[in-house]
């Protein structure tokens, strides 16, 4: 793939950019809501620093980095005044000192052990932390996420943990053929969302349900999503540093 310029890969953002808002309208509508319902985070994983600030100047009010060593790069550089910072990768336990003070929310607490180094930092340094729970919910082995059956048991002990606060479900579904079999899986989230708001546990809100990537995210809408993270249909497709390449993104992170 020929590189973009920097100048290119903004201009491309500025045309993706009303229609990615346009459509999560839509869906927003076909489901009942209104548009500012739905929060976009754009997922800017390899995105360079500056194209990152060009689309804060554009009105993007929400980023997801995947990798800790790279949000660690680009975060002094980043306009965080004006966007909030979340983490969505997967995270490693020895990893989570690096994001204290620095990312409003980790979307991919999916065990114990990293829920307690979680609360155990955010203690130490009398702060707290909101987490979305990753649900595996296709139970594919390739991805991270508490399986469906184990998120009740798991939301229970970690309402227990303090200096966390579980703020919603997070999920990346299956590759899936047909689209109606997506939505069940989508639908299936939503209902665990629901079900979950009702048990009214201490430090467990259902605030955010972060469903939805690029080829899907107006399907995850109209089926209850209330964010969605885009990543190639804002900033165009990703050019990874040749070297790294078969490293990253493996399922979709
Ligand atoms: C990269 C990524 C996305 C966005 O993927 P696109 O298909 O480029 O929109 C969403 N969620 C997570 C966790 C990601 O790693």
């Amino acid at each position: 793939m020929m590189e973009r310029s920097l100048s290119e890969r903004m201009a491309q953002f500025d045309e993706n950019y009303p229609l990615i808002l346009e459509e999560i309208a839509r869906a927003a509508r076909l489901s009942g809501r209104k548009p500012e319902d739905i929060t976009l985070l754009a997922a800017t994983k390899t995105v360079p620093l500056e194209v990152i600030n060009h689309a804060i100047s554009r009105g993007l009010s929400c980023l997801g980095e995947n990798r800790v060593q790279e949000l660690l790069d680009k975060y002094p550089g980043l306009d965080k005044d004006r966007c909030d910072v979340q983490f969505i990768g997967r995270l490693q336990t020895n990893k989570v000192k690096y994001l204290l003070g620095k990312v409003s929310c980790i979307q991919s607490v999916d065990s114990m052990k990293l829920a307690q180094e979680i609360s155990r930092l955010c203690q130490r340094e009398g702060t707290e932390m909101k987490i979305l729970v990753e649900v595996n919910i296709g139970r594919e082995e390739s991805k991270g996420g508490v399986l469906p059956e184990e998120l009740l048991p798991f939301l229970e002990k970690v309402s227990k943990l303090p200096g966390l606060r579980v703020d919603g479900l997070m999920t990346i579904p299956p590759v899936c053929a047909q689209k109606e079999e997506l939505c069940r899986y989508f639908s299936e989230m939503r209902q665990y969302y629901v079900d979950i708001a009702a048990k009214r546990l201490d430090n467990v809100s259902m605030n955010c349900l972060s469903m939805g990537m690029s080829s899907d995210f107006s399907e995850a809408i109209q089926c209850g999503a209330t964010m969605v993270r885009v990543g190639s249909a804002l900033f165009g497709a990703r050019q990874y540093p040749a070297a790294k390449e078969e490293n990253l993104d493996l399922g979709g992170r």
